[in-house]
């Protein structure tokens, strides 16, 4: 099971009172899932690891990790003459 990708800014919450508790470890974080629940990237890592037979998300054919946890869609680039 490979990384996730979280580089979109919605995945980290900036507001005063962001920190929350993970759901997994429940150690403060201001990390987001896409749903908005509190976890750690890596603890989504873990728990998609853990978790082999969970419902899996998939965009345009890819397989981009478990519905709970799963990365951002890849980036489109245009396809210009290069
Ligand atoms: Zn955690």
């Amino acid at each position: 099971m490979g990384l996730l990708d979280w580089r979109d800014r919605r995945h980290f919450d900036q507001s005063q009172d962001g920190a929350r508790p993970c759901m997994q470890c429940q150690v403060t974080t201001p990390m987001r899932s896409h749903s908005g629940e509190p976890v750690h990237k890596v603890c989504a890592e873990d728990w998609n690891d853990s978790h082999p037979d969970a419902p899996r998300y998939e965009h345009d054919g890819r397989d981009l990790g478990t519905t709970r946890y799963h990365s951002d869609p890849p980036i489109k680039h245009r396809k210009g003459s290069a």
